[in-house]
């Protein structure tokens, strides 16, 4: 099965096809699955968003962007929508699951603890990995996907997506 993927992976390559880009983030507690088809686009969260995280992304529909910021869960977006996008009935506003990446400079020796300083909620500690490097790790229950750690990253190591279970019943 591995090695089917890096085959397709190199076919893709060779034909010229990039990676598919990760789907866009939506904003909190926003039924993500039927987003496109509730959403008109009107802008109202991305306006009502004291952080600036809401931006129109691809064809308009809001994206949240934390290279701009952290989400504080203020909830004006959702209060703002005129439309059924938003559920805010569910246990999480959503679940994002912190991605740290090989870019890191922990990994590399360097020190470096930004995204441990910038977490709000002390998600991030730092353990010492096999070779004596102390590398990050993310406490996924105490995390809430709120994206400071990313914007704090030097080395653009951090990314946020969505787990399976993000996903609201229709
Ligand atoms: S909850 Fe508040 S900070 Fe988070 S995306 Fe919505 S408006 Fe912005
Ligand atoms: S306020 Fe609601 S309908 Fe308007 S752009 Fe945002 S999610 Fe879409
Ligand atoms: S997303 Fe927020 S809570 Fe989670 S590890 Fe990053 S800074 Fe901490």
């Amino acid at each position: 099965m591995a090695d089917e993927t890096v085959d397709l992976g190199r076919r893709g390559f060779l034909r010229g096809r990039r990676r598919p880009e990760p789907a866009p983030l939506r904003p909190p507690w926003s039924r993500t699955d039927r987003f496109t088809d509730l959403c008109t686009r009107c802008g109202a969260c991305t306006d009502s968003c004291p952080e600036g995280i809401v931006r129109r992304g691809d064809g308009g529909f809001p994206e949240i962007d934390f290279q701009r910021g952290e989400c504080s869960f203020c909830a004006s977006c959702a209060d703002a929508c005129p439309e059924p996008v938003f559920d805010r009935s569910t246990a999480h506003p959503w679940t994002l699951a912190v991605r740290i990446g090989p870019s890191c400079f922990a990994t590399h020796r360097i020190v470096c603890r930004s995204c441990r300083d910038a977490c709000p909620e002390s998600a991030i500690r730092f353990a010492l990995a096999p070779g004596g490097v102390a590398v990050p790790t993310v406490d996924d229950g105490a995390c809430t996907g709120c994206g400071a750690c990313q914007a704090a990253c030097p080395a653009d190591a951090i990314t946020l997506r969505p787990g399976p279970e993000t996903a609201h019943a229709p």
